[in-house]
């Protein structure tokens, strides 16, 4: 699921959102036998977005999300969603 991109159009922010979200998500819980958690294969089954704000107006007022085919014309942010986490 490619997340949305978004666009403040009273300031011009393309990069800083606040996103409020609702996700039902289904992972795999796998326990060491001392019992230490680490969750892997997250699905989001469903998400919905509540809210978005952006960082700089402090407002979700001008907010818009953006079409797919501007998306492709901005300036790629290297946003592999299939990755794994980095860190
Ligand atoms: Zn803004």
């Amino acid at each position: 699921m490619a997340a949305p991109r978004y666009r403040c159009t009273a300031c011009g922010n393309l990069t800083r959102f606040d996103v409020t979200a609702t996700r039902t998500t289904r992972s795999f819980h796998h326990y060491t036998v001392g019992g230490e958690l680490q969750v892997e294969e997250t699905d989001v089954l469903a998400e919905h977005i509540d809210d978005v704000r952006c960082r700089w107006c402090g407002t979700g007022d001008a907010v818009v999300e953006m079409a797919p085919e501007e998306q492709l014309s901005t300036v790629e942010g290297g946003a592999g969603a299939d990755a794994p986490p980095a860190e």
